[in-house]
């Protein structure tokens, strides 16, 4: 790891004209704050965020012809554009293409933090025309001056990212851009080819982070220096950057209107060197430079930065750590704390953990089944050459534990295969103390090539309390509602009905991957054995989804924009749907745990036929909510 910035300095002293100035001198001696978009206003100062500077001056090296940002928010990183861009128009005009994600962020980001810019800073505003002016040529999208034109657009614009040259291109937010501009394609490359006429060029992107494999603003900073901010520990004085693993607190959890509040105290960072205690201020008025992890990538012209929110003189951490405890349980708001606040890409599973770290947690069950678990039930998916199954152990307030995971090989329309599906749904499973529990409720995925065959066989096992199931994704599918009748239909004739549950199968995924992430036993925690059937496939296949962003060719988001997709690497996803369908079969029954529990205490040690107990119980765990559908269970 390589110091850049006095090897950059030096190396640049031979080209600057005298009378030039750099982006932050240039700031410093002629920029105002607006109202408008800045929390403080008056003259710029950029030691009040030093993390800027040298960013910000990458802009006047001559060897630089690409500065790649990666911030989170509350950092200035549209101070640091908007420095650059009056730097360019006042000191070393030529035209100016600025593109935001949409048409209307472009409107926006003009009307509240470039024309007020223009207005504040003199030296600007004698340049560039009030849009009001006859003929100043100047619109909100574009904008004329001595030397040069600004226009700003928005990345689904093909036409003007195809026309005229540009020497100076500035892409914000680039993981919320279209990924084609219309047909045309990239709308970086096709903005970048625009570019190729100028040998002083300079390409500017800059971005908040996404989702972890989907972010092109973090592969651009891996093909740059990938320079990260690092403050010098106040007790060893080695340079790290500030991550969230680092900072420790207290936390009070209250309620307020059903609402957790936070309040949280003592927060510190931890060195992960000398293990040296240090505060939020501290750390802020420490020593800092950039360390490039890959200091190469200067010779090719780019320079990328990654700055967190925890160096921000804005932010402060009490706000930042509040968020995320809010956060937890809501993988939604989670990625927003993730990519805004800690400015990290986020992986949706289980806070970034990975399926090792999920299996590490695996513990010894002292019984087939461990204290707590009040309910059972199944959930089985059908392949063409195999059923998959799960039996999940459900206590108080969403707790699991996962009994038995296997995989009965053969055609789902084989007797063989539906009599040991049989074995494992009638097999009595039991506690330490010899009490046994039945399965309660089995959930059979009836999609793929065997869908009557499935419901044949679930009729004929109704007292076994099988049920057809039919996965349906997207938002707002409820994970489950009362069952409907449909038809059997085999060799095109009706042979009976059945009853079919609709699964909302993205609610069960988003509520699985929220309660992996619960790392304490208790509410929502997920338990799994220290047992072969709980193996590395298993958690490859548990955790084989994440959430993806999804937005249409025009750049904006889909109606319905969150949509799970297959990890690259993770294709099989049985576990999963296995669990999802077991879940879902508790969902449906929405049993009174108290009384489940109650029945279980009541149970006496010296009864040893539990099979009794086991068998009444699902009767009266029906749905207190009962209809038509309901009564011929
Ligand atoms: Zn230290």
């Amino acid at each position: 790891m390589v110091r850049l910035g006095k090897l950059m300095s030096s190396l640049c002293k031979g080209f600057k004209p005298p009378e030039k100035l750099t982006v932050s001198e240039w700031a410093d001696k002629y920029r105002k704050l607006s109202p408008e978009s800045s929390a403080e206003t008056g003259t710029w100062r950029t030691t009040r965020t030093p993390y800027l500077k040298e960013p910000m001056d990458a802009f006047n090296d001559p060897k630089v012809d690409h500065i790649v940002m990666v911030a989170s928010s509350q950092v200035g990183k549209s101070e640091c554009i908007n420095n650059m861009i009056g730097y360019a128009i006042d000191q070393d005009p030529s035209s100016i293409l600025f593109i935001q994600p949409t048409t209307v962020d472009a409107k926006e980001y003009s009307r509240l933090r470039i024309a007020p810019m223009i207005r504040d800073c003199p030296v600007l505003r004698k340049k560039v025309a009030a849009p009001k002016s006859r003929d100043s040529g100047n619109t909100i999208l574009q904008k004329a001056f001595p030397g040069g034109i600004i226009t700003m657009c928005g990345s689904t614009e093909a036409h003007a990212l195809a026309s005229k040259p540009v020497r100076y291109l500035f892409g914000d937010e680039r993981d919320r851009w279209a990924v084609s501009a219309g047909r045309e394609g990239d709308p970086w490359t096709l903005a970048t080819a625009r570019q190729i006429t100028y040998y002083n060029k300079k390409a500017v992107e800059v971005s908040t982070p996404t989702i972890k494999g989907d972010s092109p603003i973090a592969s651009a900073y891996m093909n740059g220096t990938q320079e990260k901010y690092c403050v010098a520990c106040p007790h060893c004085g080695e340079y790290n950057d500030i991550q969230f693993d680092n900072i420790r607190f207290e936390k009070e959890e209250s309620s307020v209107e059903n609402e957790k509040v936070y309040k949280v105290s003592n927060i510190i960072y931890v060195c992960p060197r000398c293990g040296g205690v240090s505060t939020e201020q501290e750390i802020k008025h420490s020593r800092a430079k950039w360390i490039a992890a890959n200091p190469g990538a200067y010779q090719h012209g780019t320079r990328s930065f990654w700055l967190t929110s925890w160096v921000s003189p804005w932010a402060t951490w009490e706000s930042a750590i509040v968020e995320y405890l809010q956060a937890i349980g809501n993988s939604q708001k989670m990625q927003v704390v993730y990519n805004t606040r800690f400015g990290l890409l986020f992986e949706n599973r289980g806070d970034l953990e990975d399926e090792d770290s999920v299996m590490a947690r695996r513990e010894e069950y002292n019984a087939e089944l461990p204290d707590g678990v009040l309910l059972l039930t199944m959930g089985v998916d059908t392949q063409d050459d195999r059923m998959e199954y799960e039996v999940v152990g459900h206590g108080h307030f969403g707790e699991t534990w996962g009994i038995k995971k296997g995989v009965i090989m053969g055609r789902p329309d084989t007797d063989e295969v539906w009599q040991a599906l049989d074995d494992i749904a009638e097999h009595i499973y039991r506690f330490e103390n010899g009490i046994g529990l039945r399965i309660s409720l089995t959930f059979i995925d009836e999609g793929g090539h065997f869908t009557q065959e499935v419901r044949q066989r679930c009729a004929e096992r109704r007292s076994k309390k099988f049920f057809a199931i039919k996965g349906r994704g997207g938002d707002g599918i409820p994970y489950t509602g009362p069952p409907k009748k449909q038809k059997i239909v085999i060799r095109g004739k009706a042979v009976g009905m059945c009853q079919v549950f609709e699964i909302g199968v993205d609610a069960g995924k988003a509520m699985i991957m929220d309660n992996i992430r619960v790392q304490t036993p208790g509410s929502k925690y997920c338990h799994f054995p220290k047992r072969d059937d709980y193996g590395a496939a298993y958690f490859k296949g548990l955790l084989s989804e994440h959430l993806v962003y999804k937005t249409d060719k025009k750049g904006q988001p889909r109606k319905n924009p969150w949509q799970w997709e297959k990890i690259p690497g993770h294709e099989r996803n049985e576990p999963l749907d296995c669990r999802n369908y077991a879940l879902a079969a508790a969902k449906a029954m929405e049993p009174d745990y108290d009384a489940l529990e109650r029945r279980l205490k009541g149970t006496s040690r010296q009864e040893r036929t539990p099979v009794a107990t086991a068998v009444r119980q699902p009767r009266e765990a029906r749905p207190r909510r009962r209809n038509s559908d309901y009564d011929e269970w």
